[in-house]
């Protein structure tokens, strides 16, 4: 819902054509295709400059299908290839081949990426800006900002991923109560060598998360858990030693590692399920449109994928309702598997079942990676297509 009495607007408004407000991969590839397609578009990011997110970092296929559209090879920015995914708890392990190749970078460097080719393409990015709220005046819609400044744009795309501005209300989804937690770690060599080309998912009561490698031979330790257990157990440092007590497999990965900072980066509410419905006109994309459960699901391909699909739409003419229902018809099958899966991955009947099933059928680890993530059949090829305003 936009909110109709205004906010104090404190300067002069600004007017541009096409304002993306996000700059994350939603907001930027968003802003490359608009610009690629040679409309004027600013884009606004609250940080300064690259920054670290709470994120597994995990890039499936889609994704690099659609940076590779971009004009990004992760691979030259240090990507590390994954072609194998474990799962553990206690002392229990299945592993098994992922059905396609995938990368994992970190968010600090992808995201800038991102930004700087939006910015080759020819936005205007501006950092250091951010949205405070979006209002109604007079039949125009403004963004005023943290500076005192107002913007009014005639498309808004709203990119802020699990941050909402004042003034505009999404809808609230079902609370998960979870938190998510994620720290980078040097390794020792050969904890570097047992994670090589691996996503090693671990289980644990209340949550759970993955690990993998990054660039430059950093491990990123991401996962969700419970309010309830990091309330019982006291905080981060206790919640991690449980954690590693209940793990041997996750212990040996980490015994002895160093943390790069001395406490993770931290994000809550997480509105898992979340999938846009009424936008009132507004162009929701990534997290803002659909916020799919982690490690179950595709949440960065969901981002790259509604920014293109969004993008491409208003380029054909079509509206923001029009998009919204198209992109729920794409993903809601995978949101609701990947609901599912991530729901019963934190009970004690959901371990088990997992460790009774997987031992002897690890093909169903390759069948959930392969449905939770977006169809090929609604994937859009090239940036051609895209820039032509074609539909
Ligand atoms: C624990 C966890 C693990 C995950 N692991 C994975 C994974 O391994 N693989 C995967 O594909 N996905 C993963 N995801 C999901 C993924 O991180 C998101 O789906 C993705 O980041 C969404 O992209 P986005 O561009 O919509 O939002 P974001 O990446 O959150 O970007 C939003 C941007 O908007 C900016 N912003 C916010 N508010 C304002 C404002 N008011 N004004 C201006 N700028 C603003 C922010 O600074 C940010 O840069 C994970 C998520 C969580 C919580």
């Amino acid at each position: 819902m936009i909110a109709a009495s205004p906010a104090r607007i404190r300067a002069p408004n600004q007017l541009v054509d096409h304002l993306v407000i996000g700059g994350g991969p939603a907001g930027a590839m968003a802003a490359l295709r608009l610009a690629a397609a040679g409309r004027n578009v600013v884009l606004i990011e609250r940080e300064n400059g690259p920054h670290d997110k709470v994120c597994g970092e995990f890039l499936s296929a889609e994704a690099v299908a659609y940076l590779h559209q971009a004009g990004i090879a992760p691979r030259q920015l240090g990507a590390v290839l994954i072609r194998t995914v474990s799962i553990s708890a206690g002392d229990k392990l299945v592993e098994t081949a992922l059905p396609f190749p995938a990368f994992s970078l970190s968010r600090r460097v992808l995201d800038a990426a991102l930004l700087r080719r939006a910015e080759e393409n020819g936005c205007q990015v501006l950092r250091g800006v951010a949205a405070e709220a979006i209002v109604s005046r007079d039949g125009e819609r403004l963004v005023t900002l943290g500076d005192g400044r107002s913007l009014s744009a005639s498309t808004l795309f709203l990119a802020t991923g699990k941050h909402d501005l004042r003034g505009y209300l999404r809808p609230p989804a079902k609370p998960t109560g979870f938190v998510g937690f994620k720290l980078h770690w040097r390794l020792a060599p050969a904890q570097v060598l047992a994670l090589s080309e691996r996503m090693s998912l671990y289980l644990f009561p209340g949550g759970y998360g993955g690990i993998s490698l990054v660039e430059n031979g950093i491990a990123n330790l991401c996962l969700i858990a419970r309010r309830s257990i990091l309330r019982e157990l006291g905080g981060w440092p206790q919640l991690l030693a449980f954690i590693l007590r209940g793990n041997c497999h996750l212990r040996t990965l980490l015994d002895g590692a160093t943390a790069l900072t001395p406490r993770p980066l931290a994000i809550s509410p997480i509105p898992y399920g979340y999938l846009a419905e009424n936008m009132h006109g507004l162009w929701c994309i990534g997290d803002q449109a659909a916020v799919i459960p982690s490690f179950t699901g595709d949440g960065m391909s969901i981002a790259l994928h509604s920014a293109t699909l969004a993008a491409r739409m208003f380029l054909a003419g079509k509206s923001a309702a029009d998009y919204t229902a198209a992109l729920r018809a794409q993903v809601s099958r995978q949101m609701t598997l990947a609901t599912w899966l991530s729901r019963a991955a934190v009970t004690r009947a959901g371990r088990a079942a997992a460790f009774a099933v997987l031992p002897l059928a690890p093909g169903v680890l390759r069948w959930i990676a392969a449905s939770t993530r977006i169809p090929s059949s609604s994937l859009i090829a090239g940036m051609g297509a895209a820039a032509n305003g074609e539909l």
